[in-house]
């Protein structure tokens, strides 16, 4: 298959695990006669620092012709100032927004070597498998919003459009999956959230009624998390839900630097990205940890070019070289941990033997 890829490194640790990332592309590109051709393009910080803007017009352009857009991290301390006009930051929400990605996958599976990481029991985490996915261009964070000095408001807008939209995406994802979503609102007190469980039920008794569906107030969701989260699989839910949702979920899997992510729409084009950010105090030091952002190139693979079998591949060569004790500094035992590129270097040496 022949394939334009975008690689936008952006800042801090972004281009050593994109680096990464992509030659785990090429050796899989090589190994099953693919044709990917990689782009380099601007974002974030050091696009501020070459061009004045976040989001350089070249770069958007190039993302509108890319069948897939590989992301490391953008921003750092040197564009934080609070007063700032353009921040690193504006580039990612500009670029997600262009491109219409309304629907941010974030696949947890703790792996056993990496068990003790976690803040939580192992016996819980053991088995756990689940995917969140969140709602990305509605809600509060985007609604209008007030100001005067001692009173302000943010509007939370939802329509039956934008949620039909990301259920569909959340229930074709599990019927490949285990059969059940979970949606999580606040329906006992937002309107926004009774629009949400009704459009919800249903798109589900119409168009997916093999779908196991349960809804979960959002304050009882942040509990069960924690508490079972062996029973969920596929999990739905609205922009700030999922925001705050979706970072309590990384917890489960110890490290940051070992979860994905994927932001789809209803066009091919996706952006993969590591869930972490651009990590500035361990930036240059060739020690992060890149399996975040190679499992990112993994969810490139299926959701974007359709390759199954390839994306696969890379899942297991990540798991086998953590299974054989390839970890990085964030979670090896102090003083102890291997490189960047002795990281990269197992995973593809586990391609070479596997795939
Ligand atoms: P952002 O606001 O951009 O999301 P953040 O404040 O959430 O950033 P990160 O940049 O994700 O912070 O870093 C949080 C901590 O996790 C830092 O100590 C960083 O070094 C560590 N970290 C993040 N990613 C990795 C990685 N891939 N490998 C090792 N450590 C990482
Ligand atoms: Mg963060």
């Amino acid at each position: 298959m022949n394939a334009n890829i975008l690689v936008l490194p952006g800042d801090g640790i972004g281009p050593e695990v994109t680096a990464a990332a992509v030659s785990v592309l090429r050796a899989i590109a090589k190994r099953y006669g693919h044709d990917f051709h990689f782009e380099e393009k601007l974002i974030g910080g050091a696009a501020i620092d070459a061009t004045g803007e976040p989001l350089p017009q070249a770069t958007l352009d190039a993302a509108r012709r890319a069948d897939a857009v590989l992301l490391g991290a953008v921003g750092g301390p040197k564009w934080s100032d609070p007063k700032a006009k353009v921040r690193p930051e504006q580039g990612l929400l500009a670029i997600r927004k262009a491109l219409g990605l309304y629907a941010n996958l974030r696949p947890v599976t703790p792996h056993p070597a990496t068990l003790g990481a976690s803040p939580i029991k192992p016996h819980l985490l053991n088995g756990v498998d689940l995917m969140v996915v969140r709602e990305l261009t509605g809600g509060i964070y985007f609604g209008d919003k007030t100001r005067d000095a001692d009173t302000a408001s943010d509007l939370c807008r939802y329509s039956a459009a934008e949620i039909e939209r990301v259920v569909r995406r959340a229930c074709t994802l599990a019927r490949a999956r285990r059969g059940k979503v979970t949606s999580v609102d606040k329906a006992n007190v937002l309107e926004t959230s009774r629009l949400w469980r009704e459009t919800t039920e249903r798109v589900v008794r119409e168009e997916f009624p093999d779908i196991e569906l349960e809804h979960q107030l959002v304050d009882s969701m942040a509990m069960h998390l924690l508490a079972k989260p062996r029973e969920y699989d596929v999990i739905v839910t609205e922009n700030m839900f999922g925001d705050i949702l979706t970072d309590e979920a990384s917890m489960l899997a110890g490290s940051l630097g070992l979860l994905p992510s994927a932001s789809l729409g209803d066009d091919r084009v996706g952006i993969y990205e590591p869930i972490h950010g651009s990590a500035p105090d361990i930036a240059g030091k060739g020690i992060a940890n890149p399996f975040a952002t190679i499992l990112s190139a993994a969810m490139l693979l299926r959701h974007s070019l359709g390759l199954e079998r390839e994306a696969t591949c890379i899942e297991q060569a990540v798991g086998k070289a953590l299974d054989a004790g390839v970890l990085t500094a964030d979670l090896a035992p102090a003083g102890r941990g291997v490189r960047t590129a002795d990281a990269t270097r197992a995973v593809l040496e586990q391609l070479e033997a596997d795939c």
